[in-house]
């Protein structure tokens, strides 16, 4: 199977869907499932892009994420520890590891993502969990809730 592009960061016959519909809090984040597991590839494997100044979902769950970032730049925060990210970096977080992605420099952050196909659903930080990241001010300051 190949999956041809179709215009940039697009595939044929593949739609482009909010990036989620569970009312969690997200800006300008659109997501693209090109693969959906076959074989002995027991992944997904999705494109998301991230709008300027947007950022996905401040979030943890069990199961983990492995990321490429094929598409401009921004910052990641994986656990408390915020990091430059662009392009070509490879980005991992692990097992329920709070992390949010942001575009936070003037372009499109596009990235792969791989994950499993049967996965628990993510939680967001409750008021104590809230106060735990706040009290890290790097944390405090990068984080959009
Ligand atoms: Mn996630």
């Amino acid at each position: 199977m190949i999956r041809h592009r179709h215009g940039d960061y697009r595939w044929q016959d593949i739609d482009v869907h909010p990036y989620k519909e569970d009312g969690t809090i997200f800006k300008s984040v659109t997501r693209q499932t090109l693969f959906h597991g076959a074989d002995d590839l027991n992944v997904e494997l999705r494109y998301f892009e991230v709008g300027v100044d947007g950022h996905t979902t401040l979030e943890r769950h069990q199961h983990a994420h492995l990321v490429t970032i094929i598409r401009g730049s921004g910052q990641v925060l994986v656990g408390d520890k915020i990091s430059e990210i662009g392009l070509h970096d490879v980005v991992q977080i692990p097992p329920f590891t709070w992390h949010q992605f942001r575009a936070t420099n003037d372009e499109e952050l596009g990235f792969l993502c791989i994950v499993n196909p049967v996965r628990d659903r993510p939680q967001r930080p409750g008021p104590a969990e809230l106060d735990e990241l706040n009290s890290n001010d790097s944390v405090a300051g990068f984080i959009r809730v």
